[in-house]
């Protein structure tokens, strides 16, 4: 089947970085889409002929790729700003957990629909969620237009069997839904909410699957010094020994890692999700980015929730990862922003599952973004992908592009209504007196 071409013309290309090295920047460029990809990505006098249905005016503007996500809680914008000032387990047992106890399905819907809302107009077209209801973060994620991978995390708090079993029924239910954009994970959320019975029953019921895990890993140097004392390891090496990272797996923060940990990383093809918005905020510290890009281990780039973030401003995150190991170290070479852009988009892609995307490339899945280069804090920038690590911000978005369909232009959002999702959000609020 082939159905309508829309063009975008007169823009400037950054097709994206692979390698860890940028493609060359077009500088009269054109795309055109047709059904789901890009049919031509290039240079705008030697595109093919085709009869475009719909032709979106690009000039001042940057088509780069869209960015991904890779480790949220989407749901938490209704907790957003909870518990400031503590350390992380604190807030977690303290504040978040309780809070939570008081969701119900109908407020996660409202909380998904209102981070759905800040991840288009910050440019982002893929989430790795991993939260209560993820029914409910399926339908809000999916309906909008979204790629998604969710994930139901297990917790062992007595009652591991019964989770493991609706992690599966969520998988047989949702994964490769929605046109194949919404895919669903099982996994446990974390060494210390974790035993490793359960691990290992979840690493048997995953075998045959599509399976992608996603834990939370190492966070702090607290977490690992209690894994060490209770299990003898790293919480690197208890879920390698485990087997878990025996699938593909993302696993979020890897901030307190050493090289063994690292080399396990690299070896068993882990993606970490780095959150430094999040870290700093809680007060877990800065992760080894530089270290883990020597020992080749794969990196991608997440928001966490917006209950320890407080934004989920993909570019804030993509500006952290790059200057915080530079400022900390006392090294300005280290973390390129070629790397960090990398993580951003195609690595955060890959490690959803979601191949092919993540480039504006011909053939490539068409998530891509317009975004305004004649804004004051990109009229005169000079190098990209450094541009768009360092200056731009979410704000810049002037276009968001999942799979070929315009999901977000201008302020509008296109597959959502707006003004539902914001009332929707506020009255969940109210009702279970999450304020309070
Ligand atoms: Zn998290």
């Amino acid at each position: 089947m082939t159905g309508a071409v829309t063009r975008i013309s007169g823009v400037r290309l950054f097709p994206g970085v692979e390698g860890g090295r940028a493609l060359p920047m077009v500088e009269r460029g054109c795309a055109l889409v047709r059904d789901g990809r890009f049919l031509y990505a290039g240079p705008e006098d030697e595109a093919p002929d085709a009869q475009a249905v719909e032709t979106l005016d690009g000039r001042g503007m940057l088509l780069m790729p869209a960015l991904a996500n890779a480790h949220a809680h989407s749901a938490m914008t209704l907790l957003r700003g909870a518990g400031a000032e503590l350390p992380l387990r604190e807030w977690l047992y303290q504040v978040i957990f309780p809070l939570e106890k008081r969701l119900d399905s109908r407020a996660a819907h409202a909380g998904v629909a209102l981070a759905a809302m800040e991840y288009l107009r910050c440019g982002v077209t893929a989430v790795n969620d991993m939260y209560m209801f993820p029914e409910d973060t399926a339908q809000a994620l999916g309906e909008c237009g979204l790629r998604t991978l969710i994930t139901n995390a297990c917790v062992e708090f007595g009652d591991g069997e019964r989770q493991l079993e609706e992690a599966l029924r969520f998988y047989r239910d949702y994964h490769g839904s929605f046109g194949g954009r919404v895919r669903a994970g099982i996994s446990v959320h974390a060494e210390y909410t974790s035993t490793p019975a359960l691990v290992r029953r979840l690493v048997k019921a995953a075998e045959g699957l599509d399976n992608v895990a996603h834990v939370h890993v190492s966070e702090t140097e607290r977490e690992v010094k209690e894994c060490i004392a209770r299990h003898g390891k790293s919480p690197v090496r208890y879920f390698h020994d485990l087997g878990l990272f025996g699938m593909p797996a993302v696993a979020a923060h890897c901030l307190a890692v050493d090289g063994e940990d690292l080399d396990l990383l690299a070896k068993d093809g882990v993606t970490a999700a780095l959150n430094p918005v999040s870290n700093l905020k809680l007060g877990s510290g800065v992760a080894p980015v530089e270290r883990m890009l020597s020992h080749g281990v794969r990196l991608a780039v997440g928001t966490d929730g917006a209950a320890s973030n407080d934004s989920l401003d993909l570019f804030e995150e993509m500006k952290l990862t790059g200057i915080l190991p530079k400022g900390v170290r006392g090294d300005p070479t280290l973390v390129p922003p070629e790397a960090v852009f990398e993580a951003a988009s195609r690595g955060g892609f890959a490690a959803m599952g979601f191949p092919e995307t993540g480039l504006v490339r011909t053939g490539w899945q068409a998530d891509c973004v317009l975004l305004d280069l004649d804004a004051p804090n990109l009229a005169c920038a000079r190098d990209f992908p450094a541009a768009l690590v360092y200056a731009a911000r979410g704000e810049n978005v002037r276009l968001t592009m999942a799979a070929g369909r315009v999901l977000y232009r201008d302020g509008e959002y296109l597959t959502l209504d707006a003004a539902r999702a914001v009332a929707g959000a506020k009255e969940a609020s109210r009702r279970l007196r999450l304020e309070a």
